[in-house]
């Protein structure tokens, strides 16, 4: 569990991730060797259960199921963000940290314990940022927080 007391905010106690993939996790299909690196570090550092949730616009390589473990989401076309958020809600989403980068990520990045809005090389439809808690500009940003936790207290504090 990754647990962080934020003054003025709350407390966050994260169980699961639940990452977007393309435009997210990876570029084009292929996920940074630095972001992958830093994702099962954080993984299980805090025993964390890594989830992929992806319209399956590009698959899910082996080296990424081998490094991460991650149970693998494919939501079918139609009401994706609905489909991403009955996945939260089902997983519990006081838990639950989620990174997304596009439109059917917006529900869940509103409605999760910590949503993470990631502009990386896919860009990123204007609405999630403002959906999110934290915006970064890159995958290895998004894993970063959860090493230099200070910077969420830095961004989050009230
Ligand atoms: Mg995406």
């Amino acid at each position: 569990m990754f647990e962080l007391e934020i003054p003025g905010w709350g407390k966050l106690s994260i169980k699961n991730l639940l990452l977007d993939f393309n435009g997210t996790l990876a570029l084009d299909g292929k996920v940074d060797e630095q972001a992958l690196f830093l994702c099962s570090k954080v993984v299980g550092k805090y025993h964390l259960k890594p989830y992929i949730i992806t319209a399956a616009t590009n698959p899910v390589s082996k080296e990424v199921i081998d490094l991460i473990k991650p149970e693998l989401i494919v939501i079918r076309p139609g009401n994706e963000a609905w489909q991403k958020l009955t996945v939260l809600l089902e997983l519990g989403a006081n838990e639950t940290a989620t990174a997304g980068n596009g439109a059917n990520d917006k529900l869940m990045l509103s409605c999760s314990a910590l949503g993470i809005a990631v502009f990386d090389g896919e860009g990123a439809v204007p609405g999630v940022l403002d959906s999110a808690d934290i915006v970064v500009k890159s995958t290895v940003e998004l894993f970063e927080l959860f090493v230099y936790t200070k910077r969420i207290i830095g961004t989050l504090r009230r």
